[in-house]
């Protein structure tokens, strides 16, 4: 029985120096704590077994007294390793000094015990239950407080482990368990060696299981638990799915977010992530790459989810596959953001429509790609937009805009695009065949609705680019769409135009009029003309001043050439009142010269009405040259009248009551002339001998004529006929009432000089 209870208490010993080694390797914050107890322990095991052998009496009561001795330390040790597990802090290190102290005094009396045999003595005898020959050892008192020591250290740190258990979390509580239990059973089979006087100490051999279980729970099972339990509740709460496979293809693990996804219970028949597994080997080929990643798209709950999916095998140390991983990230809404930031970046905000850079952008894709098909740049514009947004708000504005977007996208035709370039300026890259220009029109004549106004009509303008070369860059596609709608063609209420290369030319014209138009009347290149203007008994009454541009380069520029393109750019208000200072400072001359009773008309475009203080220029003029108002005729066109009426209709009563005459230019090319006749006391209307001359029938445009005259006459407005050529006209315009008349017939326009040597030098 001695000798196998020696040998066990070997075999332990040699179980205890195998932790030392592993604790010494794991180098945890606790090894040196845990090495420490195993030293201690160690020592207790040899004292004891080396008591247990020797038949020497003093050698005995030596190696016992070591073995009492090495128990002391072995708890101070217990209670050092529990405290700093529990991580308790309120161990001072005057405490610490003190257990130290007690320990080492406790140890020098227990050694000391071979001479004075106070604490225990030995006898040699034999045990009655087992026949074992032992030595039989009796304690004195002061033993007890040994033991009481012994017991106190030992309660101490059971009770920091048992605190600990119930206040740590139910993850911890295994921690301290693995550590409590067998400290309990070691303390508790020592109390029964103890009390039942048994030769042998057991407890000892739990000592060994106590240290095992110590090294293994507190360096490895308790931190892997711990990392395992860990790493679970934050791959629980992972937006990612998280799906862990076996090597034999068996789903070992899947968060709450993949179960969600596959639509299974977390812990429960795993089998459709286990069919996703099978499927997606299937489709790979049992695919052995090592990792993989790849894009699905879910819809759960009836949305669509986007994940990135990554498949991971998992290998040992060896390299052997233990198992595989898949990882589904969910990118929907990183793939919603980046989404939505394309689209604004893309897209026109207010109309949902491609915004400029990208139509350009899809147009040179979409052209490219099939360039042989036959395919137009259209090009929309909102006339007088601005008008819309200063009339009725802006919103009403946004609202036409919006409208005139959808409309647009009356044809979902492959390839078919729509896109918003400017303001009111959209944009379509449509094929010929698709391309339907009088349901375009149409379409747009629907915008009117909106607006609750008989009298205001939105009209819409599209220019049409027929593309030739489908390489050409869709930015000059659409500026030639554009072109066309700004042409004069354009201009003139047409709906719809094409786009022609003299328009490039006509863009071409009208730039370098513009650029070079300041210079030139710096220069003095602009001219006024004259063209006499005579009565009917031939006497010369006056003049109409027209401007030409004596160009250095291009010889005599024509109004025709130029005015329209001043007017557009607003250029014409300069222009105007040049020559108006000219017809100003001419009467003067003429005044000076005795010739009164000549006047001049000047032509006064619509643009002036908006940039210049008609009232305050005309008077002006007037004062500065010192000549009478009713010499200096103001000529208006009639269509410049019809719009903002009122207005204009302000402005020329007070340039009237100042004593201007005001004349109305090509009475009869507009619509409402009639009309507003009603509303407007003209003192003259000029009358244009074309509105003769185009007119199949001539016969009734006679009678509308001498008509017209007959109602001037009684309105008491003089009546002027403007493009006289041949002395027929003038007869039958005198036999109709008209008095004064101006054309071909008696002159072209001339330059001023020239005019007065024809007219004015038999004068004085
Ligand atoms: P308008 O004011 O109606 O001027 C009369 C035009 O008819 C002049 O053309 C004149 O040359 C032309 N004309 C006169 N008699 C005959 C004729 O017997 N047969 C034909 N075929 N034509 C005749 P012009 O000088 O080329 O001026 C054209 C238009 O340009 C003018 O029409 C006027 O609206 C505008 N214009 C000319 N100068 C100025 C200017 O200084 N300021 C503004 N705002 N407009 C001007
Ligand atoms: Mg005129
Ligand atoms: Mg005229």
């Amino acid at each position: 029985m001695k000798t196998m209870f020696i040998m066990v208490l070997a075999m332990f010993l040699a179980g205890v120096i195998g932790c030392c080694v592993v604790t010494v390797r794991k180098k945890s914050e606790y090894s040196a704590a845990i090495l420490r107890l195993l030293a201690a322990g160690s020592v207790a095991m040899a004292a004891y077994l080396l008591f247990l052998l020797t038949e020497n009496r003093t050698a005995a009561m030596f190696f016992d007294g070591l073995y009492f001795a090495s128990i002391d330390w072995m708890l101070l040790c217990m209670l050092a390793f529990v405290l700093r597990y529990t991580n308790t802090r309120s161990y001072t290190k005057f405490i610490r000094n003190l257990f130290l102290l007690a320990v080492c005094i406790d140890t020098l009396v227990l050694l000391c015990n071979v001479g004075g045999e106070k604490m225990f003595t030995l006898e040699r005898g034999i045990h009655a239950g087992t026949g074992m020959s032992y030595w039989s050892v009796s304690f004195g008192r002061p033993f007890y407080y040994h033991l009481g020591f012994c017991y106190g250290m030992a309660s101490l740190a059971l009770a920091i482990l048992l605190a600990k258990l119930v206040k740590s979390s139910r993850r911890y509580r295994k921690m301290y368990l693995y550590t409590l239990i067998p400290f309990v059973v070691v303390l508790g089979l020592n109390a029964f060696c103890h009390t039942t006087k048994y030769p042998v100490d057991f407890s000892l051999l739990l000592y060994v299981l106590l240290a095992v279980s110590i090294c293994y729970s507190s360096l490895y099972a308790v931190p892997r638990g711990l990392l395992e339990d860990t790493l679970i509740s934050v791959v629980e709460d992972f937006s990612n799915g998280i799906l862990c496979f076996d090597v034999r293809g068996k789903c070992i693990y899947a968060n709450e977010k993949a179960c969600e996804l596959f639509g299974v219970e977390q812990g429960g028949d795993y089998a459709a992530l286990e069919q996703y597994d099978k499927k997606w080997r299937e489709d790979n080929c049992g695919d052995p790459a090592e990792s993989r990643e790849w894009e699905e798209t879910y819809t759960t709950a009836g949305e669509e989810r986007f994940y990135n999916v990554g498949y991971q095998q998992l290998k040992d140390e060896r390299g052997d596959a233990f198992g595989y991983v898949f990882r589904l990230t969910d990118r929907t809404e990183a793939i919603r953001r980046f989404r939505e930031e394309q689209y604004l970046a893309t897209h026109d905000r207010l109309t949902g429509l491609y915004n400029r850079e990208y139509f350009f952008q899809k147009a040179e894709q979409i052209l490219r790609r099939k360039p042989d098909t036959e395919r137009y740049m259209v090009c929309t514009n909102i006339r007088n937009f601005k008008l819309i947004n200063d009339l009725f708000g802006e919103e009403m504005g946004d609202r036409v805009l919006v409208d005139q977007a959808s409309l647009l996208k009356f044809s979902n035709y492959e390839d078919c695009i729509q896109g918003r370039i400017g303001a009111d300026k959209f944009a379509m890259l449509v094929s010929k065949e698709n391309f339907n220009p009088e349901l375009a029109v149409k379409n747009t004549g629907k915008l009117q609705y909106l607006i609750n106004d008989s009298n205001y009509k939105i009209q819409v303008s599209i220019g049409v680019y027929r593309i030739e070369d489908p390489n050409e860059s869709p930015q000059v596609m659409y500026d030639r769409a554009n072109m066309a709608i700004e042409s004069p063609q354009g201009e003139y209420n047409k709906a719809v135009v094409y786009y022609d290369s003299r328009m490039l030319e006509q863009l071409m014209h009208e730039k370098s009029v513009v650029s070079e138009f300041e210079h030139a009347l710096e220069e003095g290149q602009f001219q006024m003309y004259l063209q006499p203007l005579v009565g009917a008994d031939g006497e010369l009454k006056g003049a109409e001043a027209l401007a030409r541009w004596k160009h250095p380069a291009q010889g005599l520029i024509q109004p025709i050439d130029f005015i329209s393109v001043v007017e557009k750019s607003g250029l014409i208000i300069r222009l105007d009142e040049y020559i108006w200072e000219l017809a100003a400072r001419k009467l003067r001359d003429w005044k000076e010269r005795g010739l009164e009773e000549l006047s001049i008309s000047v032509n006064v475009s619509g643009k002036d009405f908006y940039y210049v203080d008609l009232y305050k220029t005309f008077t002006e003029l007037a004062e500065k040259y010192g000549i009478s108002p009713d010499r200096l005729n103001i000529e208006i066109t009639e269509t410049v009248l019809m719009t903002d009426l009122e207005m204009h209709l302000e402005v020329l009563s007070r340039l009237q009551e100042y004593g201007f005459c005001i004349e109305i230019d090509d009475f009869g090319s507009g619509y409402s002339s009639l009309n507003m006749l009603k509303d407007i006391r003209a003192d003259v209307l000029k009358i244009d001998v074309l509105f003769l001359r185009e007119t199949e029938n001539k016969e009734r445009s006679r009678v509308i004529l001498s008509s017209v005259i007959d109602m001037a006459k009684r309105l008491g407005i003089s009546v002027i006929t403007e493009g006289v050529e041949t002395k027929e006209q003038i007869q039958m315009l005198t036999d109709m009432g008209c008095e004064m008349f101006q054309g071909f017939y008696f002159s072209q326009p001339v330059p001023v000089e020239k005019f007065e040597e024809i007219y004015l030098s038999g004068r004085p």
